[in-house]
């Protein structure tokens, strides 16, 4: 019987076999624990279609499609596609498409999946060096995609965790919780990986708020909170001061927020963020 790619053994024959190594210009890290890949896709609630975004030599690609109807998996690396077509043939629930995701027409391909397949849930192990902005596109499709459950850097993870007064608690974590609940799965540690990543990783769950208030100028709202939070050692009337640059305005604004001229954003809910964007309208 075939081993599971995630194998360490069998990651290593099929680079072998490929002349391949990993391009850290592409973030490539390859997850090799067929434990933490399990499990991984076990937690992704991937029973329609799953999206992917970067299935490197296909190892959580394989466990996604065991678990779900449907994986759409968008790879960069052009030296990859011929890898995945061999690694992944047993699979004929699985379409690889060469192209940088943050190119893709996500709302279109998301409608396409949820006609079909019901449900679209994203599951990826994402590369580092593009995590924030991959995961920004796919906030921007809101409610269409109810789960989202990534491996970032653990830092990362961190941020969009944590709680207000929490030291890693910023811009990041308001901005995705206003959107989500987020929730640690489990970390993952280096030897997980081939190569192994200089910084450790961790499994993180973006579930979408139902009450989430969309009608809001969501860009303007981010805005606002990256404003709040520019200068974390000063009081959001400062960095508030800064982005309105009108004092009288700034404590008016605050005033009708309820909130003291001295407390700092690291101690503001993104339910205070919101009154503060309210009194600004
Ligand atoms: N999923 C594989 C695994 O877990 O072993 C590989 C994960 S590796 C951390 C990140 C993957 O994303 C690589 O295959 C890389 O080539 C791909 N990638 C990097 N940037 C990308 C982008 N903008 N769009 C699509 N894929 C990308």
């Amino acid at each position: 019987m075939t081993k599971f790619i995630s194998t360490p053994s069998r990651t290593k024959e099929i680079l072998e076999t490929y002349g391949l190594r990993a391009k850290k210009s592409f973030g490539q890290n390859f997850l090799v624990d067929p434990v933490i890949v399990e499990r991984c896709a076990e937690e992704a609630h991937c029973e329609g279609a799953v999206i992917e975004i970067g299935p490197g030599i296909g190892s959580l690609t394989e466990q996604l499609a065991i678990h779900a109807k449907h994986v759409t998996a968008y790879e960069v690396d052009p030296d990859l596609i011929d890898v995945l077509k061999d690694t992944l043939k047993d699979y004929d629930n699985v379409e690889i498409i060469l192209q940088d995701f943050l190119t893709i027409d996500l709302p279109s391909k998301v409608k396409e999946l949820k006609e079909k397949y019901g449900t679209v849930s994203v599951c990826s192990n994402l590369p580092y060096y593009v995590t924030t902005p991959i995961l920004f596109q796919i906030f921007e499709q809101g409610a269409e995609i109810p789960y989202i459950t990534v491996m970032v850097q653990k830092e990362v993870g961190e941020r969009f965790a944590a709680k207000p007064k929490e030291p890693p608690y910023g811009a990041l974590s308001a901005e995705g919780q206003y959107l989500y609940e987020v929730k640690k799965l489990f970390n993952v540690p280096g030897r997980s990986f081939n190569p192994s990543p200089d910084v450790d990783s961790v499994i993180i769950q973006f579930k979408r708020r139902q009450d989430a208030d969309l009608s809001i100028d969501l860009n303007a709202f981010f805005e606002l909170v990256r404003a709040c939070f520019k200068q974390r050692r000063k009081t959001i009337y400062n960095n508030l001061r800064e982005y309105l640059n009108d004092s009288e305005r700034t404590k008016e604004v605050l005033a009708k927020a309820e909130i003291p001229c001295t407390k700092r954003a690291q101690e503001c809910s993104w339910q205070d963020l919101k009154k503060i964007f309210e009194a600004m309208q």
